[in-house]
């Protein structure tokens, strides 16, 4: 008799609209009906975006659009500079590795942004750098790294791109995808969006356009312009997901209802709230720059982060998520991203305070939760 609740930063809960949308019967994707969906979907990406560029769509996970990424800018023997933070910069370097790119790592502490200069300095190092591979939002640390200043750097530069992976960013808070430079925005539908997997959406600039035309690198399923062709002609160059597109349609449409500022503040909300109990319970977020898209909490001293989400996920029904590599045992996080609002974050804190008391670790029960209820009650006023 358990009711389940996801709440990790990816795959995220999906709203029973959005559902129910995508169990209609599939239809064919050469067909007006669908060229129609493609083309409002076509629409409401270039607004989540903020973008006038074209947004491709790839049947595939967040990763598949990163690999894109690469396999389109670079070419073998190219140099390209990573900034390496976390679980999700280090899959830059080993994209990189694995096209033949040259990667100049920026290793960055995980829990910190990068500094700026320092993309900077390896920059003027290697002023031949076809491209920069960031993060928006490092998931594995909850840091959010300065892509706007990092825009400014590679702006000038009229050989290399920005390439920023927001998986998890876009649609949790603000990303200017044409004011602030970045030249290639790669997103997934089961983060912010409040998808399944499966999707994986790049927006690429002019610039990046013309290193894509006459890059050597080889590629077939994943090239940019056997889809901007297809996008031309209203369709995909291959089967795409139908059914995903078909949710992606409705969401995008909630998304312009709604509008960008009111999402962002959502997500914002539910992330304040959130940190008003986890502060109330002595405990303290573990990234430098936190994002609104997940709260990343320190196990206290003498606790094992994995027994807190292993107690929450087989005997409270709910799923949060641990850390990832170095930051195993260490970490827990708590997603805001998906069909979430504040009253899921107040079972959230509940259970991790249920937890760490049945772990032993000195808790007043009720704490975190009063403080964060108090929040909420304090701004909705
Ligand atoms: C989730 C995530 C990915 C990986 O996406 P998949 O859909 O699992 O391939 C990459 N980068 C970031 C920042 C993410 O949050």
């Amino acid at each position: 008799m358990r009711k389940r609740y996801l709440m990790a930063p990816g795959p995220v809960a999906v709203a029973p609209d959005v559902l129910l949308k995508m169990a209609e019967p599939i239809i064919h994707h050469r067909s007006p009906q669908f060229s129609a969906i493609l083309e409002e979907v076509r629409g409401g990406l270039k607004y989540l975006f903020q973008t006038r560029n074209d947004v491709l769509v790839l049947a595939s996970s967040g990763t598949g659009g990163m690999e894109a990424s690469v396999a389109n800018l670079c070419a073998p023997g190219d140099t390209a500079v990573v900034v390496r933070g976390g679980k999700f910069g280090e899959r830059w370097a080993e994209l990189c590795e694995a096209y033949g790119v040259r990667a100049v790592n920026v290793d960055v502490a995980w829990g910190r942004a990068v500094d700026p200069a320092d993309v900077a300095a390896a920059l003027e190092a290697h002023p031949e750098a076809r491209a920069v591979f960031v993060q928006a939002h490092e998931t594995s640390t909850g840091v959010k790294h300065p892509v706007e200043a990092l825009g400014e750097l590679v702006r000038p530069r009229p050989e290399t791109v920005l390439v920023v992976d927001a998986i998890s960013a876009l649609g949790v808070y603000d990303i200017r995808t044409d004011d602030w430079g970045l030249d290639v925005v790669v997103t997934g539908s089961q983060k912010s969006l409040g998808l399944p997997p499966g999707l994986a959406m790049v927006s690429v600039s002019e610039k990046a356009w013309a290193l894509a035309e006459r890059s050597t690198q080889p590629r077939y399923y994943f090239d940019f312009r056997r889809e901007r062709k297809a996008l031309g002609r209203r369709t995909t160059a291959f089967t795409p997901a139908v059914s995903l597109i078909i949710g992606l349609e409705r969401v995008l449409a909630r998304v312009r209802e709604v509008g960008l500022p009111a999402l962002f503040a959502h997500h914002r909300r539910l992330a304040e709230g959130t940190r008003a109990g986890v502060r109330a319970l002595g405990l303290s977020l573990f990234p430098e720059a936190p994002s609104e898209a997940v709260t990343v909490i320190r196990a206290p001293e003498g606790i094992d982060g994995q027994e807190v989400v292993k107690l929450l996920r087989e005997e409270y029904g709910i799923t949060i998520a641990g850390g990832q590599a170095q930051a195993k045992g260490k970490i827990f996080r708590i997603s805001h991203m998906g069909h979430l609002d504040e009253w899921d974050m107040l079972v959230a804190l509940a259970a991790v305070e249920r937890a760490l008391h049945r772990l032993g670790h000195p808790v007043e029960l009720g704490r975190g939760v009063a403080a964060a209820e108090a929040w909420f009650a304090g701004a909705a006023a």
